[in-house]
């Protein structure tokens, strides 16, 4: 029988790129998503679509019903941290309450497997860098504390329900598919690669640099930046891992790339300049993200494949050229 998955928030960035990587692989998909956030063209043919919110029970009740689910990837979500820290309560109640429910309906209908979307938020401004897994969680924003709400939701639902879950913390997500069926096409944008894309390409007067006095080398902030496919290759790894039990781990490259470096690179690869002025620092940012990796290598053998920051702004360069208005273009 043909395996059946369900993806909420499928229609959007990093669940698309899974949606289309399960689809590839003749699976069952079937996509949960308001289309808010997320867009019906990043829908591959031949997966269905359910446009319904997380928060309406009954809609989400008539879908998990509809099984048996082999997994249910959790991916919906707001994911702004400044906004977050602007409407602290429809973050705890949008992201977490809602995502709490989804996980009692998905014991309710005798789901096993569960994989969630998180973040290296979680960590909040972390003591050790890179960051493992056991480093204390002590987010700083409600985005991170939504996330870490439903993360301990699954940890009851293994221990009481023998739910297997696994909790995945993304570094930065970037780039593109490599075929360019799919890209970052976010309203507002707030992430850095996309808008230095489009400074370069003249869709925007300049990028401001959140402040150049980090204690790193240059001075500007850095983040470990992990390729979207990657990403969503290790979705499915992690989902054969979790024959042998739950997991939490983090999903980035392991090496950290400053804000002049991400410019230089999108300076490099389309060979044109990016029109930066510096700006303040942006509230809430700490001076370097970096995940420890390798419990995802180890657990699950991932080995990203487009490591490269030269890569990943390449696949998110071409996207944005072929695709100026995003989905909509
Ligand atoms: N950044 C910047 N200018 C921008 C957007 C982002 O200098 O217009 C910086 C930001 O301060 C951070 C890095 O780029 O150090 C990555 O930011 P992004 O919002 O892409 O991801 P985050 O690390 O917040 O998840």
């Amino acid at each position: 029988m043909q395996r059946r998955f369900l993806v909420t928030g499928g229609a959007g960035y990093v669940g698309s790129h899974l949606v289309a990587a399960l689809a590839a692989r003749g699976e069952h998909v079937v996509v949960l998503d308001n289309l808010r956030l997320g867009h019906r063209a990043a829908v591959p043919d031949g997966v269905d679509l359910v446009e319904a919110d997380l928060a309406d029970a009954p809609a989400v009740d008539a879908v998990l019903a509809d099984g048996p689910w082999q997994a249910v990837f959790h991916f919906a979500a707001r994911s702004l941290v400044g906004e977050s820290m602007a409407r602290p309560f429809e973050y705890l109640t949008e992201n977490g309450s809602v995502g709490i429910r989804l996980v009692e309906a998905c014991v309710r209908h005798g789901v096993a497997r569960f994989v969630l979307s998180s973040t290296a938020n979680v960590y909040g401004n972390p003591p050790v860098v890179p960051i493992p897994e056991d480093a204390p969680t002590a987010t700083t924003s409600p985005y991170g504390e939504s996330k870490l709400m439903i993360e301990r939701a699954l940890f009851w639902a293994a221990r009481i329900h023998g739910l297997r879950y696994a909790c995945l913390r993304y570094f930065n997500a970037a780039g593109a598919d490599p075929a360019g069926r799919l890209g970052e096409d976010h309203t507002p944008e707030t992430h850095l690669v996309p808008l230095a894309i489009d400074a370069a390409l003249g869709r925007r007067p300049e990028l401001v640099i959140f402040g150049d006095d980090y204690p790193t080398p240059d001075g500007t902030c850095i983040r470990d930046y992990v390729h979207v496919t990657d990403l969503a290759e290790a979705h499915l790894l992690a989902l054969e891992r979790l024959e042998r039990g739950s997991i939490t781990c983090n999903l980035g490259n392991g090496s950290g790339h400053s804000v002049r470096e991400v410019i230089r690179t999108v300076e490099a690869v389309g060979g044109r300049p990016v029109p930066a002025r510096l700006g303040a620092r942006r509230p809430g940012d700490p001076a370097v993200l970096v995940a420890a990796s390798d419990l995802i290598r180890r657990e699950t053998g991932w080995t990203p494949r487009f490591a490269a920051l030269t890569e990943i702004v390449r696949t998110a360069y071409a996207w944005r050229e072929a695709h100026p208005d995003g989905y909509a273009s």
